[in-house]
């Protein structure tokens, strides 16, 4: 290169010192979420999974064998995983002694599954809420042949007018869960009047009206994710189309490294979490959930640079509330105004 040629203008010299901070913006952008990947790999490599499956609920689908079965009982507990999760494993436990040994089978008999379940509550749901679900969502498996033909069938319906895949999921997580609802005789969202009893309409989430639809997607995730000793991968549908489930400690976690500055539990959140979580495992954004949820610290995390109750945090080395001692952004959320959805 000759020496003219390599002579800097004055005006190229001030383009050159303008992108520095940009470049270096840009740097430390992907130093933070290397850094926060790496931290998440961490959390997972070191969950011992198998011993936390114990303590949730997706470890009652393990213990069957028949696919229908699996269905069925994945479909049922997640739906139920409301509060205590002692108290949702011991409601669930004694729902599916009275059930017995295969829920697919119990569910053919209309009448014997309501008679088995009678007495049986927990919170809003009656024994013969669950007996509805069940026997709807066994009928749609007796005319698709499973119930991820139908899930499978019913986004690729969604997906021919949604403006988009997200918009596609919820799509067809709504119309899925109408069809069940249809076949077992559980009230349609909008159907039930505001005196009615909240079970029946509660117990599958309405994917359209906005919510995080935690249930919903937690029950897709053990039925999508590949097999991993956790989920099941029984649905022919791509990981990848799956959105996190969203629960007040994942909204706290994701708002503490900075996936989303949204104050509530809701769907858009969701997105936003999952779209986060995609930047370091595109394919399959959701399997940092499991050992994310089973985080003790979460459960007592302060949301604030608290030196006791931080102690031993997995990410406190890419929480945001630790920044300058860690990998943070550069400005915290706004304060939340956190709200359960279900
Ligand atoms: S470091 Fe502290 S504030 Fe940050 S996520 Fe962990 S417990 Fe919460």
């Amino acid at each position: 290169m000759s020496r003219v040629a390599q002579r800097r203008t004055p005006q190229s010299l001030s383009a050159d010192r303008a992108s520095r901070p940009s470049k270096r913006a840009a740097n430390s952008e992907a130093a933070r979420q290397a850094a926060i990947k790496a931290t998440l790999d961490g959390v997972r490599a070191r969950e011992d999974l198998r011993a936390r499956r114990a303590n949730d609920p997706v470890d009652f689908v393990h213990a069957y064998e028949r696919r229908a079965d699996r269905e069925l009982v994945a479909l049922v507990a997640a739906n139920l995983a409301f509060g205590n999760v002692k108290a949702i494993r011991m409601k669930v436990a004694d729902l599916l002694r009275r059930v017995g040994p295969s829920p697919a089978k119990a569910a053919d008999d209309e009448a014997a599954l309501h008679a088995a379940l009678e007495g049986w509550k927990h919170r809003v749901f009656k024994g013969e809420d669950v007996a509805r679900l069940l026997v709807g969502a066994r009928r749609v498996q007796r005319e698709d042949g499973s119930l991820g033909a139908a899930f499978a069938r019913a986004l690729r319906e969604a997906d021919r007018t949604a403006p988009s895949e997200h918009e596609g999921l919820r799509e067809a997580l709504a119309a899925f869960c109408d069809r069940i609802r249809i076949a077992g005789g559980l009230p349609l969202p909008g159907e039930s009047k505001p005196t009615d009893r909240r079970g029946p309409v509660n117990l599958l989430s309405n994917a359209r009206a906005g919510g995080g639809a935690k249930r919903l997607l937690l029950f897709l995730r053990w039925m999508v994710r590949p097999s991993d000793g956790i989920d099941l991968g029984l649905w022919p549908v791509p990981p990848r189309r799956l959105l996190m489930p969203v629960d007040v400690h994942i909204h706290t976690l994701s708002r503490n490294l900075g996936f989303t500055r949204r104050p509530d539990v809701s769907w858009k959140t969701a997105v936003e979490i999952t779209a986060a979580l995609a930047r370091y495992d595109a394919d399959d954004p959701t399997r940092y959930d499991f050992s994310l949820c089973h985080m003790g610290m979460l459960q007592r995390c302060p949301s604030r640079k608290d030196a006791v109750r931080c102690e031993g945090c997995g990410v406190k080395s890419v929480c945001i509330r630790w920044r300058g001692e860690g990998a943070g952004p550069a400005s915290p959320p706004p304060p939340s105004k956190r709200k359960r959805t279900a």
